[in-house]
């Protein structure tokens, strides 16, 4: 028997003898819309051969890229499009997220309570119980939680909350007493602890007051760090992300990473942006690019202002409903000059966060400053490809200099359709324009990298792309005064997911575009998202990520 099938598939090998057995591909790919992010009618078909892709085009070419070991992916309606990447998230975060009581898109102070009461009933008393993710902006209730809210669910359990974006947590009576938070307290610099008429705390710790209870937070081993990366790579290669531009990373991060990557157990490309204190590290040791290309660490993240939300965004003129500010300035420029010059000439990319105007102005003013003095002759790359994060709220004088400097607008859609419930009192009408300026930053010829800032919002490609191109919420709500000419077309919102976040990690001459020649990331999606209806999109999802040609997420019931 074994001598016949051994004969029969000499025989058949010996009837395809006419094409080269080079042709057969590892994968071929058709049966649905193929976008290729390229100004060109969409194939019918691609085929890939050890991590590249080596076809695209009719059909009936593709066929003859089909040998016995072939994997043939019959899209079946559904959408390809060139690897979705998150140019701003915190892959640890993202995974701790997972692992504390995510409380992402609880739509009630109620539903929030009741998602408390749940962990309580399965946790052991006296266990500290850390959530994250609620935002009380759309609420029914429309105020912050507080300790007798949690009180009411967990009077046994020490609960802390962290708000969304960070800048804020609500802790239960139990956590106040544990770390010794009491109405004598005082706030620290830059925190502050919100009280109730008879000046007790309500449990609203906010900015640097959230430090008062630090000592409840859970300890960052090497092992602890590792679980969340996990948790949070499987979570991104199931939402579609072929890529993330891991944000704010500390050096445990990094070699946590490395360790991942070394046993083969980084399934997405991570490019890491850390902390200033690992400047040096850098510095010295040089950029770190891993041998499966799919791990660097090139870029060095740093805060010049803070977030609207909590006020911390430096703004020219005072807050609309806070006079008696402007925002937080966190660095100072002749500490900072002499640092970012020898980051330009060792080829350190540098990823300043800005978000107000004044913030903005700044880092454009003191990019430019550095630039002019570190001549390109000296530079280890003639392009440094700075970044801003966020450039949130720009003078529309300003908004030019992104493109003149050849500065990376890094910034996230979902934070526009979030902030449109609180950023028009925060900032009145005319700051309005020039905020969250995507389409104006492109025409004025800016490179515009998308991501989503996970943690702070969900982390799904789908939900950028709408809100990139609906800049409405997910309820369709978008507020009269919310400049819809600044939401961007569904081309360019491609390009903001893809092509630019490649290209701000110095790689788009290997990734970003479907073309013959380049690295195999893809993302497959249910919906067509350069057709579908915009409110149709978010309801959409992943149904396949590939990275080098590796099929790394594949939807169990597709
Ligand atoms: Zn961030």
């Amino acid at each position: 028997m074994r001598l016949i099938s051994v004969l029969f598939i000499s025989l058949s090998l010996a009837a395809c003898a006419t094409e080269p057995q080079s042709d057969s591909a590892d994968i071929v790919i058709w049966g649905g819309r193929i976008h290729t992010g390229l100004d060109q009618p969409s194939p019918e078909a691609i085929a890939i051969d050890q991590g590249r892709i080596v076809f695209v085009g009719a059909r009936a070419a593709a066929q003859r890229r089909v040998g016995a070991d072939t994997r043939v992916i019959d899209l079946r309606g559904a959408a390809l499009y060139p690897g979705f990447v998150d140019a701003h998230a915190h892959l640890l975060g993202i995974g701790q997220r997972e692992l504390t009581l995510n409380l992402e898109g609880v739509a009630s102070l109620a539903a929030m309570l009741a998602r408390v009461r749940e962990r309580v009933a399965v946790t052991p008393p006296g266990e500290i119980i850390w959530g994250r993710g609620w935002i009380e902006t759309h609420w029914p209730e429309a105020r912050f939680p507080t300790r007798a809210d949690l009180d009411s669910v967990a009077p046994d359990h020490p609960v802390l909350l962290v708000r969304a974006d960070g800048h804020a947590l609500v802790a239960n009576s139990a956590a106040l007493q544990r770390a010794g938070v009491s109405a004598a307290t005082a706030p620290p610099d830059g925190g502050e602890i919100l009280r109730d008429a008879a000046r007790a705390p309500t449990g609203m710790l906010i900015d640097a007051a959230m430090d008062l209870v630090a000592e409840l937070a859970p300890r960052e081993t090497p092992e602890e760090i590792e679980r969340a990366l996990r948790v949070g790579l499987e979570v991104y290669r199931a939402r579609g992300w072929t890529a993330i531009h891991n944000m704010s990373v500390s050096w445990a991060e990094v070699e946590a990473l490395e360790r991942l990557d070394t046993e083969g157990a980084l399934p997405l490309r991570v490019y890491n942006a850390v902390t200033p204190e690992n400047l040096d590290l850098l510095l010295t040791g040089g950029v770190r690019k891993s041998a499966s290309g799919r791990l660097e660490t090139r870029a060095v993240k740093f805060y010049m202002d803070g977030a609207l939300g909590s006020r911390g965004a430096a703004l020219f003129e005072p807050y609309a409903d806070a006079p008696e500010t402007r925002g937080l300035e966190q660095m100072n420029r002749d500490a900072v000059l002499p640092l970012w010059e020898q980051a330009l000439r060792n080829g350190v990319q540098i990823a300043t966060h800005a978000i107000g105007d004044r913030g903005n102005a700044m880092a454009l003013d003191w990019y430019a400053a550095t630039f002019d003095a570190v001549p390109r002759s000296e530079r280890a790359v003639a392009e440094p490809r700075w970044r801003i994060e966020h450039a949130q709220i720009v003078r529309p004088v300003d908004l030019p200099r992104f493109a003149e400097l050849g500065v990376i607008a890094s910034m996230q859609p979902s934070h526009a359709i979030s902030d449109l419930h609180f950023a028009p009192s925060r900032l009145g009408d005319a700051r309005l324009d020039g905020a969250y300026a995507w389409r104006r930053m492109i025409e004025e010829g800016a490179a515009l990298a998308a991501g989503s800032d996970a943690p702070v919002e969900k982390g799904d490609p789908l939900i950028e792309f709408y809100a990139a191109t609906a800049r409405r919420d997910l309820n369709g709500f978008q507020g009269s005064n919310w400049r819809a000419a600044d939401a961007v077309d569904r081309t360019q919102a491609l390009r903001m997911l893809t092509y630019w976040p490649a290209y701000a990690a110095f790689a788009e001459t290997e990734r970003g575009v479907i073309a013959e020649g380049m690295r195999a990331d893809l993302s497959i999606f249910s919906v067509d998202l350069m057709s579908a209806p915009l409110a149709d999109i978010p309801r959409g999802r992943a149904l396949a990520t590939i990275v080098d040609g590796e099929i790394i997420y594949r939807a169990a019931d597709w």
